[in-house]
């Protein structure tokens, strides 16, 4: 029996559908979710989320955010997350930027705009780091 699996950003359900294990990039480190696991409710590093299904792997870039396991479905509860397949490089290159160029500018008193921008300068990181890295077309592993 397969694990549900959900991963769920602020404007969009990103994936749905069945996995043999989803590994979480969790505060203490990757966490492999098997079915029937036991109950769990852990918040997430900016990372990457891998769902593994008969022998294929789907990678997800997920800027923070929650899983809630339960035995028979995982639910990810993303800031911001993509498929790495759907990464807009040029765009994500544009966002990284955009985001150095205002922190060079922006004052030192302005905590929440820096906050922002810091965040920014994270999630097109993660996409930029992980489009390169994991895209590759259709992916396997060894069981
Ligand atoms: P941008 O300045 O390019 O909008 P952002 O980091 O402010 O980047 P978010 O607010 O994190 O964008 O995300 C808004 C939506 O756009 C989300 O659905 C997110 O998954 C998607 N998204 C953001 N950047 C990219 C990208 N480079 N490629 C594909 N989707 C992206």
């Amino acid at each position: 029996m397969p694990i549900r699996c959900e991963i769920v950003s602020q404007d969009r359900t990103v994936y749905e559908g069945d996995a043999d294990i989803v590994i979480l990039p969790g505060m203490a480190g990757e966490m492999g979710i098997l079915p029937h696991h036991a109950p769990l409710l852990t918040t997430l590093k900016y990372g990457i989320v891998k769902v593994r299904s008969k022998g294929e792997e789907q990678i997800f870039t997920v800027a923070g955010g929650v899983a809630e396991v339960q035995p028979e479905i995982v639910t990810i509860l993303a800031d911001a997350a993509e498929n790495v397949e759907e990464i807009d490089i040029a765009r994500a290159q544009a966002a990284r930027k955009h985001a150095e160029e205002a922190l060079a500018k922006v004052k030192p008193e302005d905590v929440d705009t820096m906050l922002a921008l810091e965040a920014a300068l994270r999630r097109s990181n993660l996409r930029i780091e992980a489009a390169k890295r994991f895209r590759s077309g259709k992916k396997t592993y060894e069981e």
